[in-house]
């Protein structure tokens, strides 16, 4: 690959600056240019040595320009954004780092669960078959638009996880980032999905050879302020508002929620905020220094208030927390306690669509169930059971 007349004149405009992007490193000093990558030095050089010198690191010279003039926006969520995709390391600008760190710019270190930042040739390499990342349900690609002479130019591919496998041709295809509002408002079921990252996204569609910016547009229409505090926790001041915080400030119907007990704001917690409800990872906790014994899952994007939806569900659980307790005595054979045990099971875990007509054999059967109303429920409809300590 030759690099384009232009890009070198444009190097060479910014050298008396100072360029550093990745490895690529060039300044202008007394006694003529510097140049280094990770490989290679050079000093004392003229501008037709200079120009010939960058030929030859081609790689690094087009990912600059990616970087420098397509993406730019330094130390801004969506440049670090884009950086993470295609597994680049972040620059300190990304991560507010003051000294050499995780995925700083030379590449040490790994924050990343596991996978290691790629330098310049690894990154060209994977980028031509495309670098696959997970979102919460979203796959992103990140590619070379033309794989066979990349030029440095990427482009991003989005689909649901587990469209992974599907031929494109099978998948409703769309490139206006506004798209996504649309098919994130209803599950697979039809009903509307209050919580945007609640794990029900349906597939069935992509968006292809979307440019940087139309892909992180993309992304925060599916899942609102993901990037924007994914990037925020990178850089170290994610403001995390607690439970008792949130709580204390409410007003109007809501005002009542910080009468919510401890114990029930870790079994809210565990009811609403884990992987299998929400794809955030819960960063708050009961309050400064008071953490809830629930796991608050894995994803790579935080929490970092009670949302709207835990809010509300506060005030039905605070109303309920505050009844008193009773013992009860109903008569039940122990299969009927197991399943009752059974029933509220498949229920917490969305599970009762599954369960087969045929299938009697599962406590929360449709017509195991209604047997069960049938011998202990009352005319009234209630469960049969005696209040005994009136
Ligand atoms: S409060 Fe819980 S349910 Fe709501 S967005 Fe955060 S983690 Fe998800």
């Amino acid at each position: 690959m030759t690099v384009a007349t232009a890009d070198l004149d444009d190097l060479l405009e910014r050298a008396s600056a100072g360029v550093s992007v990745d490895g690529l490193r060039v300044e202008e000093a007394d006694d003529g240019y510097r140049l280094a990558t990770p490989d290679d030095e050079w000093t004392g050089l003229d501008e037709d040595e200079l120009r010939r010198a960058l030929d030859a690191a081609d790689e690094y010279v087009t990912n600059w320009r990616y970087w420098q003039e397509r993406v730019g926006g330094e130390g801004t969520a969506r440049r670090a954004f884009l950086r993470w995709c295609e597994r680049a390391p972040l620059a300190d600008a990304e991560t507010g780092n003051a000294t050499t760190g995780p995925w700083s710019e030379s590449g040490e270190g790994d924050a990343d669960a596991g996978e290691d930042p790629l330098a310049v040739p690894e990154r060209y390499d994977a980028l031509r078959d495309g670098i696959d990342r997970e979102w919460g349900q979203l796959s992103i690609t990140a590619r070379f638009v033309d794989v066979d002479d990349p030029d440095g130019e990427r482009v991003y591919d989005l689909w649901h996880v587990d469209d992974a496998d599907t031929d494109l041709a099978d998948l409703e295809v769309y490139d206006d980032p506004r798209d996504a509002r649309e098919l994130a408002t209803y599950d697979g079921g039809g009903r509307y999905r209050p919580l945007k990252t609640a794990p029900t996204l349906p597939g069935g569609w992509a968006f292809t050879g979307l440019s940087g910016g139309d892909l992180v547009e993309t992304v925060e229409f599916f899942y609102p302020a993901t990037v924007a505090n994914w990037h925020r926790e990178l850089r170290g001041n994610l403001d995390v508002d607690h439970w008792l915080e949130t709580a204390e400030r409410q007003t109007g119907i809501y005002d009542v929620i910080d009468e919510l007990p401890r114990e029930a704001v870790a079994w809210m917690a565990e009811a609403c905020c884990v992987d299998s409800q929400c794809l955030r990872r819960r960063e708050w906790e009961y309050e400064e220094g008071d953490d809830l014994d629930v796991d608050g899952g894995d994803g790579p994007f935080p929490c970092r208030e009670p949302c709207s939806l835990v809010v509300a569900a506060a005030r039905k659980w605070t109303t309920l927390e505050s009844e008193e307790e009773h013992t009860y005595e109903l008569e039940l054979t122990t299969s009927e306690i197991n399943q009752l045990t059974e029933l509220i099971d498949a229920v917490a875990e969305g599970r009762t669509d599954e369960i087969r007509e045929a299938d009697v054999y599962d406590g929360a059967n449709r017509y195991r169930a209604r047997y069960l109303r049938a011998k202990r429920f009352d005319d009234e409809g209630d469960l049969e059971a005696t209040k005994v300590d009136d």
